[in-house]
């Protein structure tokens, strides 16, 4: 897939004015792009990829992690719930530097905080003891470019076609999605999120941010 196509079907037009827009236009591209590079669908790992801009683009779903931290007050190291700063308040604070020679203020090596001196600074939650726990799949991940990338394609019993294999091989097994008509756009809306959450998953961890 070209650059700017690929860059175009990670874009996330949900909820902009320039959704239909940016609908058509995808469309539009991916189909000169189609005729002139074709869409290949390769063989990896004994899978079949693909990366095409109107699949992937269409998939309207993102990753979103879910992450556990201690907060650390910024002015006195304390957790943040067991300290009496206010936090976004200005509280007198000691410039100093760590080993590393950064600012203990603005964390930059070239500051105008001379070692000793006070100044106020806003108390802020600083993350510490990060934990990763979990990694959804949500229809609004809260960062937009958090998406696939590429997907594998399940060729049902062609799957071990040797024409098939020769194919993807050697460049010649092509994706038509980008040639129209749209089916449409996978919302997540339509899944049965239910049913994945009873095979062992928590379900408020499944349904996060729908
Ligand atoms: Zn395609
Ligand atoms: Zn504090
Ligand atoms: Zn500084
Ligand atoms: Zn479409």
């Amino acid at each position: 897939m070209s650059g700017v196509l690929q860059e175009a079907a990670q874009a996330p037009p949900e909820d902009h004015e320039l959704r239909d827009e940016a609908h058509a236009a995808i469309h539009r591209a991916a189909f000169v792009n189609r005729g002139l590079f074709g869409c290949p669908i390769v063989l990896r790992d004994d899978e079949y990829w693909t990366d095409c801009p109107i699949n992937i683009s269409h998939l309207r779903m993102g990753v979103s992690a879910g992450l556990v931290s201690d907060f650390e007050c910024s002015v006195c190291g304390e957790l943040v719930e067991d300290c009496d700063h206010q936090m976004g308040q200005p509280y007198p604070k000691v410039a100093g530097r760590t080993a590393e020679g950064k600012c203990t203020l603005c964390d930059s090596v070239d500051c105008e905080h001379p070692e000793g001196e006070i100044f106020l600074v806003p108390a802020y939650a600083s993350a510490r003891n990060i934990k990763a726990g979990e990694v959804s799949f949500v229809a609004r991940p809260r960062y937009p470019l958090a998406r696939i990338l590429e997907h594998a394609k399940d060729m049902g019993p062609l799957h071990d076609d040797p024409r098939l294999i020769h194919a993807a091989k050697h460049g010649d097994l092509n994706c038509d999605a980008d040639l129209g008509p749209c089916k449409g756009f996978n919302e997540m809306k339509d899944w049965d999120l239910n049913d994945v959450s009873r095979s062992g998953a928590d379900e408020g961890e499944q349904v996060d941010q729908i």
